[in-house]
């Protein structure tokens, strides 16, 4: 089995280097794995990078516009199925997986797990000792999430698959899954324990909140730091360890301890 990666030219503060196409083979059929967005040029760099290999699926993590958009062109010019969890802005699967479905090449089984948390619609796909995990572990970073709850939960459902690497969304493959994902558990509790310890010292909105747990955090990102502080502390109000105020969430949203 071989792993192909292509770097789609789309870098920037919530891509890093780029999306990571995956063009994985065995036996002379091969699977696409997040094709990314729709750029001419990276639509044919991973026509390259098929060869003469017969591609048989293309599959998406989930359904955000730097993983999923090139899905269906690509899937019809090969003649092949797209498949993805669910349908999501620009895209549309051919056939929806499931938790623990299977796509088969070659004389391989790519399952999908289902990993909420960074969106409810986000897979990861297992193969072997090998996890491709989309936008729910990049290398390099934390990710921005919907759920806090889901995603924890999702984290240890990973951590409890027991692979060894992890082929992330964005950034350089990790050989050391189990410290990566022991890492990113304890760096959502470390974040709530700071967003429980700003409460209880006086901090009483989410802007509030940023500045204290997010101090350094660039311009670019200040809205990713605004909803990612929100979505923790939704999370800490559903398990009554504070008051979040009924407004949408934003800046201004107020905060008090239970
Ligand atoms: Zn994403």
């Amino acid at each position: 089995m071989t792993v192909r990666t292509v770097l789609a030219p789309n870098p920037g503060p919530y891509t890093g280097p780029g999306t990571n196409t995956y063009v994985v083979v065995d036996d002379g059929e091969a699977v696409i794995i997040d094709p990314g967005p729709t750029i001419p040029e990276h639509e044919l760099a991973i026509v390259d990078a098929l060869g003469d290999d017969r591609p048989v699926a293309v599959v998406v993590t989930h359904t955000h516009p730097d993983h999923a958009p090139l899905a269906n062109p690509l899937a019809t010019r090969l003649g092949v199925p797209a498949l993805g969890h669910a349908p999501g802005p620009e895209f549309r699967p051919d056939l929806r997986l499931a938790d623990g479905d299977v796509v088969r090449f070659g004389g391989r089984e790519l399952v999908a797990v289902h990993t909420p948390g960074h969106t409810a619609d986000h897979l990861c796909f297992l193969l072997g000792d090998r996890l491709f995990t989309g936008d729910h572990i990049m290398e390099g970073s934390t990710v921005v999430i919907d759920d806090a709850a889901a995603y924890l939960r999702s984290l240890e459902r990973v951590r409890d698959l027991g692979v060894e690497i992890l082929e992330p969304g964005h950034g350089r493959r990790m050989v050391d899954a189990g410290r990566v994902v022991d890492e990113y558990l304890a760096h959502r509790r470390l974040r709530e324990r700071q967003l429980l310890d700003a409460v209880a010292r006086g901090a009483r909105s989410i802007g509030e909140l940023v500045e204290e747990v997010y101090p350094d955090v660039p311009p670019s990102l200040r809205p990713a730091a605004t909803h990612q502080v929100g979505v923790q502390l939704r999370k800490l109000a559903d398990e009554g360890l504070v008051v979040l105020g009924d407004e949408p969430l934003g800046p201004d949203t107020s905060v008090r301890p239970r």
